[in-house]
This record gives structure tokens, C-alpha cells and sequence, in this order.
């Protein structure tokens, strides 16, 4: 047991891919903490293995879902809970306590349910018998933290715009209040400035919240809204990690130095 949000050491998260193909390993030896309420930012490539340990972070393991990752070595503990004893049962109170948009979330939100219900829904997993008023002001809540009005709440996803929906998304991975939210690319492919404003608005909820935050983004330039640390993976492994200057500014791995230079050129 530690006192820490988030504690990986040595962490080797493999994929089975069926008899004949080889595993693969998409994240290897990777060491990292998060304290309580405290942010960490991760930016990588394509295929880097950012949204594999995300995944794995969120609790979404091959015990508790189908052909999911696993932890092949070393050691990931998330909120005191060692991932690798995560069985169904475990893995719902963990779920409970770990807010997770998943990569596309605004696309995976339930279509047959409006916008209210789908915030909704775990905390009616959470309390079958929860009764509806209350569901119901603690959802306007919710989508009034990420600045969506009550007119959003009726609404089906596919009314919704696309930065609308992925506010929706937040908004339920934060319903419950988690002391952990983990958002993978969570504002992949919406425009610049309603990018920059969502990016605000979970700033400011965290601020408020104090909840820590393991926060995948492919960009360097969103990251700096929400963390002051940073984490830099390249195939799989942790090629820079601490405060954001100092990751840019130590220029040893190529990959770092580029990455150091387009956020130059950004600025
Ligand atoms: P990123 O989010 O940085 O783009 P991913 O974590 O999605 O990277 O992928 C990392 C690696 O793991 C890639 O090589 C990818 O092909 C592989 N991978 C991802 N999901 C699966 C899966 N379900 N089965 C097998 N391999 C996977
Ligand atoms: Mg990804």
C-alpha cells in the first residue's frame, strides 16, 4: 500500500493476440506516479501505447473486460487497488472511484439515451434505487461544471455537436465525484478554441474537486492547461518525464528534441 493515486513500476502491459500472432508488448518498463490531486500529462505518437495505459490505469484489464490488456510485469497500483488482482467484482469499486473518458468517448456514449441519462447512468449503478430527482440535479450539476446548459439534458448524442457530446463524456466520467479521472485525447478532433475552452472548464473542475489525473493528449500545446508535469512515451517506453520545461529542455532522446522544437514553433 502507498499513499500515492497512481504507482507503476516497471509496468509491462502485453496484449494477446490468439494463437499463431505474437503478443505484443505496447508499453514496457514504464516507472511513474501521481499523487493525490495531483496531474500528470502524457503526450506520445500514434501507437506509442498512450491509450494502453490509460486503459490499464482506468482498471480495464483482461480480468475485467474481454481480449483486454494485461499486466505482463512489474507492478501498477491504482487508488492502494493492485490492478493485477482486479477481478469483476473488484473491478466495479474501482470503477467507482476512477472517472475514465476513453479515447472517442463523445462516440461511445450510449445513442438510445439522451445526454441527461447517459451522465446518469453510474449513478444508478452505483444506487439502483437512487431516486430520480436527485439523479437529476446531481446531473444538471455535472453538465453545468463542463458549461453545458440544461437544454443539453433532453438531447440524444447524435443532436449534440461533436465538442458537446465529448463534454457530456467528462461530464460522466466525473458524476461520481472519482478521486482519480483519466482522459485519453479527450479533445481529439474537436476545433482549436472549443478545445481550449473544455481543456478551462476540467481545469477549473479539478481545481475545485482536487481529484489527481492521468491526461493523454497528443499535443503539447493543450497540455500545459492542465499539468505542469509531463510524461513522454516512445514505443512504449518513458522517454522523458518531470516538469514540462525541463522534459523540453533536456534534448538527450531525438524524439524529446523534437518535440521540444514544435512546441517551439508553436509558442
Ligand atoms: P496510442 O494510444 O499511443 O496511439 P495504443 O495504446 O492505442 O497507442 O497502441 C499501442 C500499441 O498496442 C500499438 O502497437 C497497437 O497496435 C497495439 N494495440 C492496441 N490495442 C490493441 C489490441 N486490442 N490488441 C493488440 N494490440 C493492440
Ligand atoms: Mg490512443
Amino acid at each position: 500500500m502507498t499513499d500515492s493515486a497512481v504507482r507503476a513500476r516497471d509496468l509491462t502491459l502485453r496484449y494477446r493476440t490468439g494463437f499463431g500472432h505474437r503478443d505484443v508488448d505496447a508499453v514496457t518498463g514504464v516507472s511513474l506516479d501521481i499523487a493525490p490531486g495531483e496531474t500528470l500529462a502524457m503526450v506520445g505518437d500514434a501507437g506509442s501505447g498512450k491509450s494502453t495505459l490509460a486503459r490499464a490505469i482506468a482498471g480495464y484489464t483482461d480480468r475485467s473486460v474481454d481480449r483486454g490488456v494485461h499486466v505482463a510485469g512489474g507492478a501498477l497500483e491504482v487508488l492502494g487497488v493492485d490492478v493485477r488482482s482486479l477481478t469483476r467484482r473488484h473491478d466495479d469499486e474501482l470503477a467507482l472511484r476512477v472517472g475514465y473518458v476513453p479515447q472517442d468517448a463523445g462516440s461511445v456514449l450510449d445513442p438510445h439515451l439522451t445526454a441527461g441519462e447517459n451522465v446518469a447512468m453510474p449513478l444508478f449503478q452505483r444506487e439502483p434505487k437512487l431516486s430520480k430527482t436527485i439523479a437529476g440535479g446531481i446531473v444538471a450539476e455535472a453538465l453545468d461544471a463542463m458549461h453545458l446548459t440544461l437544454a443539453t439534458m433532453p438531447r440524444y448524442p447524435h443532436e449534440l455537436s461533436r465538442g458537446q457530446r465529448q463534454r457530456v463524456a467528462i461530464a460522466r466520467a466525473l458524476v461520481l465525484d472519482p478521486e482519480l479521472l483519466v482522459a485519453d485525447e479527450a479533445t481529439a478532433g474537436i476545433d482549436a478554441t472549443v478545445r481550449g475552452t473544455i481543456l478551462d472548464h476540467l481545469a477549473e473542475v479539478q481545481r475545485s474537486r482536487r481529484f489527481a489525473a492521468f491526461v493523454v493528449s497528443s499535443e503539447i500545446g493543450e497540455v500545459r492547461r492542465l499539468s505542469q508535469r509531463l510524461a513522454v512515451l516512445h514505443r512504449g517506453v518513458i522517454v522523458g518525464m518531470g516538469p514540462i520545461d525541463d522534459v523540453l529542455a533536456d534534448s538527450a532522446h531525438p524524439y524529446v528534441r523534437a518535440l521540444a522544437e514544435l512546441a517551439g514553433a508553436r509558442a
